[in-house]
């Protein structure tokens, strides 16, 4: 019989807790690499770069999974395709979607009614439907599984990002216009609270090139990432134009790199997946 002291709210609570990270340590433990994406503000690309780079993986034959987990604006499902989708749940939890090439999808949009907007959740609150979420999904065995943070380097995307464990790294997404040095050395800071190393920096909506003439127009001053990314020590991963066709797409619910494999957006995206690719490829000698 459990004694008083035991009974107490506090410790049923630690013990659920225990028990939440006990199960999520072993769902994660079958997934072989796990990439977070982050951006020092929204709307900077964030996650249409995480969508295309796990289609860009799918597409070379990899089991990839997308956990969303911009729980302000999640937009993973829209641009998979799969709005209005709900997970399946059996005995040993819940399932994730199924989008494009097989992908496995999950984003909290997936558990909520129209009603219920997470934007009103209080903090705790919201962490604690967290972490009960993300241990409750059965991923099954994954090559990668690529996470959309809320945007920011602050207390929130934190939060979430130390809800889960033993990520291999972070990749920073960043426009020209919002590319200063106090933007990477916030990631960097965030990167080193979480001890995640960065893979790099991701420069999108970096010039405009005239689908005419094929002129590449900077109108943002691109080029920036690459010098700041040598000033921070941190690597440069590459750059993505301004692609009209990226939004049409993203609007279709298709990643670009499936629907337009030779648009200039993914011409650009395939040097960042191969810098990824080798990233990840190194990371996977040195832990075996
Ligand atoms: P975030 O996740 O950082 O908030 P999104 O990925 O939602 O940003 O992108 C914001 C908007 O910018 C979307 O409408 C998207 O289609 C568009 N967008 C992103 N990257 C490009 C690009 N390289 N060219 C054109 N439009 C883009």
């Amino acid at each position: 019989m459990a004694s008083s002291q035991e009974s107490k709210p506090t410790d049923v609570f630690k013990r659920q807790m225990t028990e939440q990270r006990q199960l999520l340590r072993l769902r994660m433990d079958k997934i072989k690499h796990k990439v977070a994406v982050i951006s020092g503000k929204g709307g900077v690309g964030k996650s249409t770069v995480t969508v295309n780079l796990a289609a860009a993986f799918a597409l070379h034959g990899k089991t990839v999974g997308v956990l969303d987990a911009d729980i302000h604006g999640p937009s993973v499902p829209r641009l998979l395709g799969l709005n209005g989708q709900q997970v399946k749940v059996g005995p040993p939890g819940a399932f994730p979607v199924k989008g494009p090439l097989g992908m496995k999808v999950i984003s909290i949009d997936f558990f909520l009614s129209e009603e219920t907007t997470p934007t009103i959740w209080r903090g705790p609150l919201k962490m604690t439907a967290i972490r009960q979420l993300l241990s409750d999904i059965v991923w099954g065995e994954l090559d990668v599984l690529f996470i959309d943070l809320p945007p920011g380097t602050g207390d929130e995307p934190l939060s979430v990002a130390q809800l889960l464990p033993e990520m291999d790294g972070v990749i920073i997404v960043t426009m020209p216009s919002d590319l200063s040095r106090a933007v990477v050395e916030k990631a960097v800071t965030f990167a080193r609270r979480l001890n995640m190393p960065i893979i790099g920096i991701v420069e999108n909506m970096s010039g405009f090139i005239c689908p005419h003439c094929g002129y590449k127009i900077d109108i943002f001053q691109s080029g920036g990432g690459e010098k700041m990314a040598e000033e921070t020590g941190v690597p440069f991963l590459g750059s993505i134009p301004i692609d009209p066709q990226v939004s049409t797409d993203s609007d279709k619910g298709e990643p670009f790199v499936i629907r337009h494999p030779d648009s200039a957006a993914t011409k650009a995206f395939v040097g960042i997946v191969k810098n990824v690719e080798v990233y990840l490829d190194r990371r996977g000698t040195a832990k075996a």
